[in-house]
């Protein structure tokens, strides 16, 4: 029997999503859009901006797909848009997403070079309540597709609805946060929702906030150290 928490992760067959892409790091020729076979971020922006898979279409305001830069290294999947994001089509632009942006500041990321941000549903669910597991079921395809078109080499979760969604991992955020978890030829890392840290503003030594400073601190030298890597090859060539 399917157990809930391999139901519904990316990385599992199971679900509605049947034509959903292969995570490969070697992207799959597509020969036309729709939630199963996208060509194109464009494509799929245009065709996740008509869907009507799950119920939370008839509550929506915007679909709210992505912001940042689709060539970026590092992706940030959270979990669903709020008021503001519902209201604006963007995702993290309310106080939460004003809060990530000062942490990617804070280790030297541009907000929108140097990362690509979107959540695991693409509507927002209302009362800002989390998204079921089948709505996240059958929001999967077009996250699916994001990871395979942007295909970055680091993916932060943020919260555990996040870490749930994409990994299937249902062990506390608390344990998880910081931990380098490789899937699929990129490296995951669960990390603290902002939302979180907007009600755990502490910032000693050891709490939530100074975890996701030394959270994003290891994502940037990551980071440094692959692109240090690659320009190394590129000068022997
Ligand atoms: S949440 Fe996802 S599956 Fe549901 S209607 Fe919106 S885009 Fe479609």
């Amino acid at each position: 029997m399917t157990t809930e928490s391999t139901q519904f992760d990316l990385f599992s067959n199971g679900g509605e999503a049947t034509g959903s892409p292969p995570l490969s790091p070697s992207p799959v020729a597509p020969t036309h859009s729709t939630e199963e076979n996208c060509t194109s971020l464009e494509d799929l922006a245009r065709d996740c901006g008509n869907c009507q898979r799950c119920a939370l279409a008839s509550t929506r305001t915007h679909v709210v797909i992505s912001r940042g830069n689709p060539l970026a290294q590092l992706m940030l999947i959270g979990e669903g848009p709020g008021q503001h994001e519902d209201e604006t089509g963007l995702p993290f632009v309310g106080r939460a997403g004003r809060l990530l942006d000062q942490i990617l500041a804070s280790v030297g990321f541009d907000q929108e070079q140097d990362i690509y941000i979107c959540n695991v549903v693409k509507c927002r669910p209302p009362g800002n309540r989390k998204p079921t597991p089948e709505e996240m079921a059958r929001c999967r395809p077009w996250l699916q597709w994001q990871i395979q078109l942007v295909n970055p080499a680091v993916v932060l979760l943020a919260g555990s609805t996040a870490m749930t969604g994409v990994l299937g991992i249902k062990t506390g955020i608390t344990k998880m946060r910081g931990q380098w978890i490789e899937r699929d030829g990129r490296a995951y890392m669960p990390v603290f929702h902002p939302s979180f840290l907007l009600r755990n503003a502490s910032r000693h030594k050891g709490d939530p906030k100074w975890l996701t400073w030394e959270d994003f601190k290891a994502v940037r030298a990551r980071l440094d150290k692959l692109e240090a890597s690659a320009q190394s090859r590129e000068t022997l060539h």
